[in-house]
């Protein structure tokens, strides 16, 4: 019942089906209804990694070596984990600088360089044909088995013919044909596919399914479920070993590098960087696809060791290849519904790997190989043709064709030398060398171009010369002794033990080679040279990507002249008239709605015209495309790093800013404690003057009262009219004193009294007061002692002045020193270079809470109200003035009932002599009393 007809028509039917898929995505796409915006179809079109080597080859190496197929799906699960950062800046970039390819990628980040596109175009397309050819094999392995059903019987393919005699050769042409159908039937300026990835994502549940239906069937159907299996394994005494870590499932060494090979590969995949990059339409559906996807690898291996233990166990005597287990295992048991769905499923597979990783391929051959190549070919006058979509899309289809037949060559040649799995390795090695100067890209501003260059080349000559080379030579289409004794019979380099390096296997051998090569040049280069100006601001838009508001920050770094004509004429003739017109139509758009006419050719426009030039030739190309119609000024090395300081500029203006700000609000304080002394002084003033005029009411009161008994009674008798009238004016004196004082003090205060400065014999001074108050202190019986010395220096000050302090004190100190034995004791001494002036009483003394206050003004001790002492409260806080003013200090000492000594000092001036008194007589010590 399972013919060859009803295969091919299977299979046919299914292509078919996708197909149809495709279309209705393309058509959704156009109507602007995406059916692959969602992360589930993103994380799905991922699994494209996942080909006929899972497919059938996990389950081979599975057989050969347990567990040791894990690590291929480790290293993805792990770099899905870093996708957040790694993969969105990379998503990032090629956004925002239409980037279409790893090779373009590459080329665009080192300063636009064709050179470097080139070398990746060569390297991918070298290094991922033995990848096709695995697929190659896988489909006409399965295809000649299924064919055979019900019988397993392994394909003998010895002798097989060359091309048209080769069943393998038709399957190649006909995906060439399905991938040119699939993805060249026009020209995309983005090179996104939409109805392409849908299909992919279908098939990849195909895919999953079929597998899982087998393992499923494996499993419970010929098998009593896991435990089962693994229990009938365990007594086989060579399958024990397959379920044990080390020894044949790999030692750690092969553990660690399979795994950092396959993190890489999953990154640099020409077809993964398709699916994950290119075609992604909304980055936030890699924070699905960072779950989604390691859960797909998790599904697709579960039933990876029970199949190939089935297999096993049911062929035991080892006849039937292990990579076929999936297909020959529901054939031996007589199902050929699940067979021909594992058949689908491998198809599946395999078409979804060989479609993408060709069309990516493909894109990248055309735009950073053949397109440069003919662009510099004059003679071809590329430049005068009206129209060249097609030229591009025929080129294409033919590298399409060009890859498949290497990839069949590939299989042909070495094919058979390999298992599914060994062929893959080959391929992720070469992709691994991209790695360096990718990751070095995007996260080192310091990579050059030349050092990306040296690293690639040096890697991949590496690679070459440790693997594939080595799988000619193991096919026997090189002599054997290349492996066994080295180039020229040089030991040191034997391919697969290079510099004598032991005991690694081949892969891991490379692995360390090619990246201490590639890693070693790349870094080492770069670190030894500046980059020009071009690299230099690709090499800023790349890994400041993420800091960057828009897409437009590439025109930052243009500066020239065009017109809106000629760039539409360009973009014409690439992209065909109509899509060119559309394209600045949106433009346009995009501009407030501005008509064709009236665009300016400005750096942003050209910025345009190259991105979407990008999209179709490269960016390489593209850029010398635009500088054909513009008149560029380059921008020197200067300017590049202006534009770049400029931002710096400005976080050092908010700074400023912030600094600013910071300022004001300190001002602000300050102002704001000013404004409160001011309220305060303002209080401080109302305070005053209600004091001011309360102490004028006291003694105009008095005035009053008696001036009316004097004026109500003019017989009053003289004696009573003279008591009455002496005190009208002894309040009279005091009011004018206390007026006087009020003035004085204010005038001090506000800075506008006047001072006469001269020299001053402070002895002059004393003498003066103490005659001045002699007669107080007769009054009050108080004794007054003076120690003067000798000899005194001069001091700068006013005579009027001082004399009103020591009036002041000495008053003060007669006044509160109200007691039979009152004395009073005045010292004039030299101290520390100044004068000091001491005043001593042995009177009330004040508590130490009021000796502070006493010099403020209107200020008296004691209860003002009932014993108020005469006086008005202001000399003292006009005597501190006055002192003060001078440069000196007053201060008093006292204890209660004791006394109090009332002192102060005066900077003696500079270079006084000392002053001889001629009056030392009258300056002695005494007592002046009545
Ligand atoms: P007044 O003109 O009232 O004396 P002052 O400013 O000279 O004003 O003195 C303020 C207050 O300081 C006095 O009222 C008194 O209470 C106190 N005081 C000043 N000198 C002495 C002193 N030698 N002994 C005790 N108290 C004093």
């Amino acid at each position: 019942m399972l013919t060859g007809s009803t295969i091919v028509l299977a299979s046919f039917a299914y292509v078919g089906l996708l197909f149809a898929i495709a279309y209705y995505g393309d058509k959704r796409a156009d109507a602007g209804r995406s059916i692959i915006a969602n992360p589930y179809i993103y994380a799905l079109s991922l699994a494209v990694y996942c080909t006929s080597w899972t497919f059938y080859g996990s389950v081979g190496r599975a057989a050969t070596s347990g567990i040791g197929f894990l690590p291929i799906y480790l290293g993805p699960t792990l770099m899905a984990a870093l996708w957040w950062y790694v993969m969105l800046k990379i998503i990032r970039i090629s956004k925002a600088n239409r980037i279409t390819s790893i090779a373009d990628f590459i080329a665009s980040r080192y300063g636009k360089s064709h050179m470097l596109g080139g070398l990746v175009t060569i390297i991918a397309v070298i290094g991922v044909v033995p990848y096709i050819a695995l697929q190659l094999k896988a489909i006409s392995t399965s295809f000649s088995i299924i064919l055979k059903y019900p019988e397993v019987v392994m394909p003998d393919k010895a002798g097989a013919p060359l091309f048209l005699g080769d069943n393998t050769f038709y399957i190649a042409m006909l995906l060439a044909a399905f991938t040119i159908l699939f993805g060249t039937r026009h020209l995309d300026a983005t090179e996104r596919h939409e109805g392409l990835v849908a299909a992919i994502a279908f098939e990849s549940v195909v895919k999953l399914l079929a597998f899982m239906a087998v393992g499923l069937f494996v499993t419970f159907g010929m098998y009593g479920g896991f435990t089962d299996i693994f229990d009938r394994a365990t007594e086989i005494p060579h399958l024990t070993a397959l379920l044990m870590l080390g020894g044949e499932s790999g030692n750690y060494t092969t553990w660690a590098s399979l795994t950092f090979l396959s993190m890489l590969a999953i990154m640099f995949l020409p077809r993964q960087f398709q699916v994950a990059v290119v075609e992604n339409v909304d980055e936030r559906h890699l924070n699905k696809a960072i779950w989604l996807f390691p859960l797909y690898l998790l599904a697709i291996n579960v039933f990876v060791l029970p199949i190939a233990l089935g297999g096993l166990m049911h062929f035991p005597n080892g006849g039937v290849d292990a990579d076929t287990f999936v297909l020959t295992l529901p054939m031996a048991q007589q199902q050929p519904l699940l067979a021909l769905l594992a058949f689908i499923g491998g198809l599946s597979a395999a078409t979804g790997m060989v479609i993408v990783e060709t069309i990516a391929l493909s894109t990248m051959a055309c735009n950073d190989l053949v397109m440069p190549v003919l662009l510099r070919m004059k003679w071809l006058r590329l430049n005068e043709q009206p129209d060249l979509s097609r030229l591009l899309l025929g080129i294409r289809r033919g590298a399409i064709v060009v890859i498949l037949v290497l990839g069949y060559i590939y299989f042909y040649l070495a094919g058979e030398a390999y298992a599914l799995v060994s062929i893959g390795l080959i391929s992720f090695s070469a992709v691994a060398q991209f790695g360096p100067a990718i990751i070095g890209g995007i996260f080192w501003k310091g990579g050059t171009r030349t050092g990306a260059a040296w690293g690639l080349s040096a890697g991949f000559l590496v690679w070459l010369y440790t693997l594939l080379l080595p799988s000619f030579a193991k096919s026997g289409w090189l002599p054997i002794t290349f492996l066994s004794q080295g180039m020229f019979g040089i030991d040191l380099l034997k391919p697969q033990q290079l510099f004598g390096l032991h005991g690694l296997d081949d892969i891991t051998h490379c692995l360390f080679w090619s990246m201490l090569a590639n890693i070693g040049c790349y870094a080492g280069i770069s670190l030894l040279q500046r980059s020009s100006a071009a690299e230099h601001s690709q090499a800023t838009l790349f890994v400041d990507v993420l800091k960057q508001s828009s897409a437009a920050a590439g025109s930052r770094f243009w500066r020239g002249s065009a017109s809106v004509d000629d760039l539409l004429a360009l973009l014409s003739r690439f992209l065909g008239p109509e899509r060119a017109r559309d394209a600045f139509t949106v433009y346009a758009g995009s501009r407030g709605g501005k008509t064709l006419q009236a665009l300016a050719a400005d750096a942003d426009l050209v910025h345009y015209a190259e991105s979407l030039l990008a999209g179709t030739i490269g960016s390489a190309s593209a850029r010398a495309m635009i500088a054909s119609v513009v008149r560029e000024e380059p921008l020197g090395i200067d300017e590049v790093m202006t534009i770049i300081d400029e931002a710096s500029q400005v976080l050092a203006y908010s700074r400023q800013l912030e600094q600013k700000s910071h300022e004001l609000e300190s001002a602000t304080n300050e102002l704001r404690s000013a404004n409160q002394r001011l309220q305060e002084l303002d209080r401080l003033k109302d305070d005053f003057i209600s004091t001011v005029t309360h102490e004028l009411r006291t003694p105009l009161t008095s005035i009053r009262a008696f001036s009316e008994i004097l004026n109500d009674n003019p017989q009053l008798d003289p004696a009573q009219r003279s008591k009455f009238l002496g005190i009208v004016i002894k309040e009279s004196e005091r009011l004018t004193r206390l007026i006087n004082q009020v003035l004085d003090l204010a005038k001090i205060e506000s800075g506008s009294a006047e001072w006469h400065s001269g020299d001053i014999d402070m002895r002059e001074v004393l003498e003066d007061s103490v005659t001045a108050v002699s007669q107080i202190f007769r009054d009050q019986n108080v004794m007054l002692n003076i120690n003067v010395p000798e000899a005194l220096p001069l001091i700068a000050a006013d005579r009027d002045r001082l004399m009103q302090v020591m009036l002041n004190l000495l008053s003060n100190a007669a006044k509160f020193c109200e007691r039979p034995d009152g004395r009073v004791n005045v010292t004039l001494a030299q101290e520390d270079g100044t004068l000091r002036v001491d005043v001593a009483d042995n009177g009330i003394g004040i508590s130490p809470a009021d000796q502070e206050i006493i010099f403020d003004k209107f200020r008296q001790v004691g209860d003002t109200l009932t014993q108020k002492p005469k006086g008005s409260g202001l000399g003292l806080a006009i005597s501190r003035e006055i002192i003060s003013h001078f440069g000196g200090r007053l201060w008093v000492t006292s204890a209660v009932g004791t006394g109090s000594t009332f002192s102060f000092t005066l900077p003696i001036k500079a270079g006084s002599k000392f002053q001889v008194s001629n009056q030392s007589a009258k300056s002695k010590p005494g007592r002046i009393s009545t």
